[in-house]
């Protein structure tokens, strides 16, 4: 069963289309935190961002700064958040790949952030930060 972001592509599902090329669709989103709210999707339908083959994830940065680029121009909201869900308990419910840009308004609309900060634990860094650069590839 295709997501209903490729039935969105296919052009079977009507949208309001800001963006589109080859690999990336952009459109505004049905239920807007604010408004300007556009969702960027690469065609390659993956659940999460990092099963993108290298192509659409370049591709997908490339119209991810020109859509925010447009959307700063069209809603004179110089302020917006860029926000990418992977996984339902990260609060993700269309379970194909998309970025949200997301204006933040004079009027105070835009994205509620809850950012719990800790404190990096310098004992341990050198390990973890050496796994994650051994899982680069
Ligand atoms: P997620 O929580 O998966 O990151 O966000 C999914 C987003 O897709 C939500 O903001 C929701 O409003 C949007 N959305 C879901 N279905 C449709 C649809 O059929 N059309 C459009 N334009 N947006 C949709």
């Amino acid at each position: 069963m295709p997501s209903i972001f490729s039935r969105i592509a296919a052009g079977e599902i009507p949208c309001h289309r800001v963006y589109e090329d080859e690999h990336v669709i952009a459109f505004l989103d049905i239920a807007p935190v604010s408004r300007g709210h556009v969702l960027v999707v690469p065609k390659e339908e993956r659940e999460r961002l990092h099963e993108l083959s290298p192509d659409s994830a370049a591709a997908l940065g490339r119209a991810l700064q020109r859509v925010a680029a447009a959307v700063v121009r069209a809603t004179g909201a110089a302020d917006y958040n860029v926000l990418q869900n992977n996984g339902a308990a990260a609060h993700q419910a269309v379970m194909h790949v998309h970025f949200h840009v997301i204006p933040k308004h004079a009027d105070g609309t835009g994205l509620g952030v809850g950012w719990r900060a800790g404190t990096l634990d310098q004992a341990h860094a050198p390990a973890l930060a050496a796994s994650i650069r051994d899982a680069m590839h």
